[in-house]
């Protein structure tokens, strides 16, 4: 099927698009999850993600009043989906004339999934282990605004919040998002087993069977055969709980947001983001944007230049030097980062005669049986014993 847009969808999407200048103030301010006190609040760092105090990634930090921006995710997702935009709009507008939508619930979703009734969707919400859902308490609350903000990356599904593409870009990022939102976007719905099922049903993530009385998850997309406890309705890749239930089919498969994604494009490892142009860098068993293989220290472009990788991260000589540079034992200069090194234990020299020789009688040691003592080589124990 084609991908068109109904006028009106889009007319939606359109008045509620984020501005670029909240997605770079996106949670300024919030607390470290991870840190605590040391990290003053989050500064983003806005193509890296992370927070430029802590390093720490985005949704390690306790961001609220996201509604906004995973509203308007939801509205991607499902924008040709059971008329969405109505389904969002009651959640945000006046909930609490739906006799079936207490505060639990809108606490727990952005879009309430089809439900078989209010008693089915009491016994899901219990069914949720503490500290996981939102209506529980605050770390259930804060662990969801994690779960969406990893399973549904916004940049995967705004301009906005990605980091200057070119026109080319947008339109690929456009034709990914109509396809998954047309042949992938789903949520699962909740269904309690009664007397008056017939069939048995089987979880199929655990194989185990739902007896009367328990509520499964079915998804429309996988078909009626297949459900699962609410527990193990989990992303393929990830094995996380799919945040809100809503899930993304391909292949026989589901999947969260992120690793949909992930089944067709590559991922950035500096920025996060899907890669929609034609040419990206592979280094260290990952993928770069090439204006993004930077120094992880001062953001200098390292296409093309020497770099020393550490934790998975590159640096610029420079930095790596500054901030990482081992001393020679021997004669206390800095090792460069590109030079030639011996290590043991935590010392370390130059990988020359005049630095790694016996300290007492300077026999070159260069790949011989040394003696280590107190951060000194020596040939024999008896030029150790000398010192
Ligand atoms: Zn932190
Ligand atoms: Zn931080
Ligand atoms: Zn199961
Ligand atoms: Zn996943
Ligand atoms: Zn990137
Ligand atoms: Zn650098
Ligand atoms: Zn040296
Ligand atoms: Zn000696």
């Amino acid at each position: 099927m084609a991908a068109v847009l109904p006028a009106d969808g889009r007319e939606i999407i359109r008045q509620n698009e984020i501005r670029p200048y909240l997605a770079h103030e996106r949670g300024a301010g919030s607390p470290c999850l991870k840190c605590g006190p040391k990290c003053e609040g989050l500064d983003l760092h806005f193509w890296r993600k992370i927070c430029k105090i802590c390093h720490c990634k985005y949704e390690d930090h306790d961001v609220k009043n996201e509604e906004e921006i995973h509203h308007n995710i939801v509205q991607n997702i499902f924008r040709k989906d059971r008329g969405l935009p109505e389904s969002v709009s009651k959640l945000t507008g006046d909930l609490k004339q739906e006799p079936d939508i207490g505060e639990d619930v809108k606490a727990n979703f952005i879009q309430v999934p089809q439900v078989s009734s209010t008693a089915a969707m009491a016994k899901y919400l219990s069914s949720i282990p503490k500290g996981k859902a939102a209506h529980h308490d605050e770390a259930g609350a804060q662990y969801r605004a994690k779960q969406l903000a990893n399973q549904l990356p916004a940049h995967d599904f705004d301009e906005a919040f990605c980091d200057d593409l070119t026109d080319a870009e947008k339109e690929k990022l456009q034709e990914f998002s109509d396809l998954r939102a047309e042949e992938a976007a789903g949520q699962g719905e909740i269904v309690e087993k009664t007397a008056k099922i017939a069939t048995d049903w089987l979880c199929d993530h655990c194989n185990e069977s739902l007896y009367n009385g328990d509520v499964a998850i079915f998804a429309d997309r996988v078909g009626k055969e297949k459900c699962w406890h609410p527990q193990c309705f989990v992303c393929d890749t990830c094995k996380e709980v799919l945040v809100d239930l809503i899930y993304f089919f391909k292949d026989g498969g589901i999947f969260c947001g992120r690793h949909y994604g992930e089944l067709t494009r590559v991922r950035c490892a500096a920025c996060d983001e899907l890669i929609f142009s034609k040419e990206y860098t592979q280094a260290e068993d990952k993928s770069w944007h090439l204006k993004h293989f930077c120094c992880y220290n001062c953001d200098a472009e390292l296409g093309g230049q020497k770099y020393v990788a550490r934790e998975e991260k590159p640096y610029c000589l420079k930095c790596y030097e500054g901030l990482f540079a081992k001393v020679c034992e021997a004669c206390k200069d800095k090792i460069p980062a590109d030079g030639k090194r011996i290590s043991y234990k935590d010392a370390h020299w130059h990988a020359v005669e005049a630095c790694f020789s016996c300290v007492t009688c300077k026999r070159n040691m260069l790949g011989e049986q040394f003696i280590y003592k107190d951060n000194q080589v020596f040939c024999s124990p008896q030029c150790a014993k000398k010192r």
